[in-house]
């Protein structure tokens, strides 16, 4: 006689809440990071150890954005120079402006704030590393309330935003400066795309998760440096919040800018090539979605 299994009394939403959370990406399954054992390591220290030289350095003003293009194997670091200032960035394969940064499938991977080690990631069908952090002098962590340094997780202030909270025009939100920067390397509005917040504290809430940001506490001499695993054109903004104090559309006098200072480092003649490293290159993924 067959026994019919009796319903479970436990109910989805019980197993759901019981369960341990689970690592949906793990990073040790992605291919390596290209080159010898060692060479993310010595990134760290290419400058200061003479294996990589400064060819060039440029200023962002306040409320404004810039863009520059880093070759392949090149480093660039995004320096706070005149005080607390946060930054919008962009960043675009030069070969082809589709093949660009991917917020959320680098949060999805990596975590909500990137650090040391980890890659900025671009978006299908290419899916290929575009840039590895080599240092990151706040090195942060996560807080008591859960923030974090250098967000993948807010998009960029914006005056469609802006316009629908307090009915006003504003042309200097990191979005509208990453499009002027845009439009004078021939890219356009539709290309600018979410960012990766540099030195930006924030975080989602206990309760309710909410987002939310504190003061930035980055110091004038710290960085942010990363690694061109493909020839890129990079994009950042200082963002008219500053050190993000005050929260978007309150009236709190206007918030204090600062410029941001970028160098751009190449390394010595076969000094990578030697170690092993080259470029990334697009996902291997040959199907056609099932579409013949
Ligand atoms: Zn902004």
């Amino acid at each position: 006689m067959s026994q019919q299994s009796k319903p479970s009394s436990v109910s989805r939403r019980d197993i759901a809440r019981n369960a341990k959370p689970m690592i949906c990406y793990r990073v040790e399954n992605l291919p390596p990071k290209r080159g010898d054992a060692g060479l993310y390591a010595s990134l760290r220290t290419a400058v200061s150890g003479g294996n990589d030289s400064l060819v060039s350095t440029l200023v962002i003003p306040p409320r404004d954005a810039r863009s520059w293009q880093v070759p392949a194997g090149h480093l660039w670091r995004i320096v706070c120079s005149h005080g607390p200032q946060v930054a919008d960035m962009n960043c675009w394969s030069t070969r082809d402006p589709r093949d660009r940064f991917y917020a959320s499938k680098t949060r999805q991977i990596h975590a909500t704030h990137l650090t040391t080690g980890d890659r900025l990631w671009s978006n299908m069908p290419y899916l290929r590393p575009l840039a590895t952090i080599v240092e990151d002098t706040i090195a942060y962590g996560f807080d008591d309330d859960g923030a974090g340094v250098h967000d993948v997780i807010g998009s960029r202030c914006d005056p469609y935003t802006h316009h629908l909270m307090t009915g006003e025009d504003v042309d200097d939100c990191c979005h509208s400066n990453l499009v002027r920067a845009a439009a004078g390397d021939g890219l356009t509005e539709g290309d600018v795309h979410d960012v990766l917040n540099v030195f930006m504290c924030t975080g989602f809430t206990r309760d309710g998760n909410r987002y939310f940001a504190k003061p930035s506490p980055v110091e004038v001499g710290d960085y942010i440096e990363f690694f061109a695993e493909v020839d890129l054109l990079v994009s950042a903004s200082t963002c008219p919040q500053g050190d993000v104090s005050v929260a978007c559309g309150d009236v709190g006098g206007t918030p204090k800018t600062y410029p941001l200072t970028v160098e751009i480092y190449r390394p010595k003649e076969g000094w990578l090539e030697g170690r092993g490293w080259s470029a990334s290159e697009v996902s291997g993924y040959g199907g056609n979605h099932g579409l013949g």
